[in-house]
């Protein structure tokens, strides 16, 4: 039975605008049972939207402190949405050593160009996206979008998250733009990383975020993208990535509609501290 469940959210420590406190707090109001705390973690440079290294402890503190608080009405987990860019990114396993996280959600926001050693910032405004695309690849779509899914092929076997964050965000600001998702090309990219996903035993993560923000018409990853994965029984996870309270469970169910039509029947929680299949 579907729960409200909330396993990747932002607060302040980072480019979410709510408090920890302020966050769980409203997922209690919400009835939500189990809710995740999992800002973007450090880079090894200064960015707009993820945490400073010194704050990473006070940020461990702070969900060890709502785990004593809120303990009793929800069940709270300490994670990290960590990017990764080879020599520019903080090993996984620094963090987990660090601060002790119950489990990781790895994610791609800046392609590295290797041969010119710049990065493509995905995310955020689409003028400015586009503008730091030709930059950084010189407007080769193949170039940049393979190298975006041979960066999370990467991350996923040097890395291992847990959790692959929403592992097609890179259309968001591209498709329909720059090529088609259904090109043979593209679809060769996204067999080859799911097959890396499966290998690795990584749970893909299902996000509602492009749906609530109308920033995409559908979830991250597509359709055609879950269906491709149920049939290599890649487990998943519905999250909202929630940068705001009012955020927290925004299109959830209709996210797991979108799971359920492409075939799945279940998906993989974090339930008192390990992983469970339950039903959609
Ligand atoms: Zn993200
Ligand atoms: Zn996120």
């Amino acid at each position: 039975m579907l729960k409200n469940l909330c396993f990747h959210s932002h607060n302040n420590f980072c480019d979410g605008k709510n408090s920890i406190d302020e966050m769980i707090q409203s997922a209690v109001n919400m009835n939500v049972t189990h809710f995740g705390i999992s800002s973007h973690a450090p880079l090894k440079f200064i960015n707009k939207w993820s945490m400073n290294h010194d704050d990473l402890q006070k940020y461990s503190d702070e969900i060890d402190n709502a785990k004593l608080k809120f303990g009793n009405k929800i069940q709270i987990y300490k994670s990290l949405e960590i990017d990764y860019i080879e020599d520019l990114s903080y090993p996984f396993e620094y963090f987990k050593k660090k601060i002790g996280l119950d489990y990781t959600i790895g994610s791609i926001h800046l392609v590295l160009n290797k041969e010119n050693k710049k990065l493509w910032f995905i995310d955020g405004n689409i003028e400015e996206c586009h503008q730091n695309f030709k930059n950084v690849f010189d407007s080769n779509i193949y170039k940049a979008i393979t190298s975006y899914y041979s960066q999370i092929r990467k991350m996923i076997k040097t890395q291992k998250p847990d959790i692959i964050g929403h592992i097609d965000k890179i259309v968001m600001n591209t498709a329909n733009v720059f090529f088609n998702e259904n090109e043979n090309w593209y679809l060769d990219e996204i067999n080859k990383t799911l097959d890396v996903v499966k290998k690795h035993g990584c749970i893909m993560e299902v996000n509602a975020r492009g749906l609530y923000k109308n920033k995409w018409n559908t979830s991250f990853p597509s359709p055609t993208i879950l269906s491709i994965a149920n049939s290599k029984n890649i487990p998943i996870i519905i999250t909202t990535d929630a940068h705001h309270t009012s955020e927290i469970i925004a299109k959830y169910d209709e996210t797991a509609i979108i799971a359920k039509s492409a075939g799945y029947k279940h998906q993989t929680i974090y339930d008192n501290y390990s992983w469970k299949e339950i039903k959609l």
